[in-house]
Order: C-alpha cells, then structure tokens, then sequence
C-alpha cells in the first residue's frame, strides 16, 4: 500500500506562472517545471527570510523535507537562469491555508499574511477579545474548489 501524500502548505499562491527568457525560438525552448511546494520553498526560506524551521512549521512538512524540496526548487531554477529555459510553476499536492481573524466582540473577520504577529486587537471595535479561525481551500495541480475550513468555515 502506499501512503497517501501529506497535504503541504502553501500561503501565497504564484502570481505569474510562466517564465521564458528572450530571444530563444520556440523550437529550441526547453522548460523546467517548478512545482507549487517547490515555488513556496524559496519564497518562504529566500524572499520571506525565514528560517528552515519556521518554514517547514508553515508547509507542514519536517525540516528534512523542506531541505530536499529547497535544493530541488533551487537547483532547478539555477539551470533554467543559466542555460536559458523557460520556468513552468504547477502541480504539487497541497493546500492553500490564510490566517484569518474573528472578532468575539463585534463579528469582524479579517485575514492576514504569514509571518506577521499574532494582533492584538480587533481594527473595528478594538476589542482585544479575538481568535483564530485556520481556512484553507483545496487548490491541486492547478484545478481550484473551495472547501470547509478546520472550524467548518467556508470562504471564497
Ligand atoms: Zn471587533
């Protein structure tokens, strides 16, 4: 039997997922393809500047891990700059999660960016009586529906 891969963690899905260098005709473009772990190992780790802990801790994979998925997503990006391929980022097995906010004041919800605090208050009423609700929606190899959060909540 094989076992089921682990949902990774993804916080920040790719804005533009298609790299191709110019000058290089069709013909002879090869491409490497990125996939979305690998794509939010060096952003968490090389634009995010956390540490490896920390960073596999969001991606909910072990240290390990995150390493290998690291060096692959590196190495890969490495050939495509040096010897001219066109980056491809898809695939993967994983799940988008956003931090979201709820205020037991006032009903407020709001969302929030990784690595950055816990707030303290609610920005609506200020009340510091708030928590956390972690959603996720289901987002595979490109395909994307929404799906219950850990608390049931849905969001779009
Ligand atoms: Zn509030």
């Amino acid at each position: 039997m094989v076992r089921p891969k682990k949902y990774r963690f993804i916080g920040k899905k790719p804005q533009v997922d298609f790299f191709k260098p110019r000058g290089i005709p069709l013909s002879q473009l090869e491409e490497i393809t990125l996939n979305v772990e690998e794509y939010e190992s060096i952003r968490l780790k090389d634009v995010e500047n956390l540490d490896q802990n920390k960073a596999a801790e969001l991606m909910n994979v072990s240290q390990p891990t995150f390493s290998r998925i690291l060096e692959n997503a590196r190495k890969k990006t490495a050939d495509a700059i040096v010897h001219g391929k066109a980056i491809r980022i898809q695939g993967g097995v994983f799940r988008m999660v956003k931090r979201i906010f709820q205020c037991i004041s006032c009903g407020n919800e709001w969302e929030l960016l990784f690595g950055t605090g816990r707030p303290r208050n609610c920005p609506e009423c200020k009340s510091t009586n708030i928590h956390r609700t972690n959603a996720m929606t289901g987002f595979r190899g490109g395909r994307r529906h929404h799906r219950n959060g850990r608390h049931g909540r849905r969001w779009d």
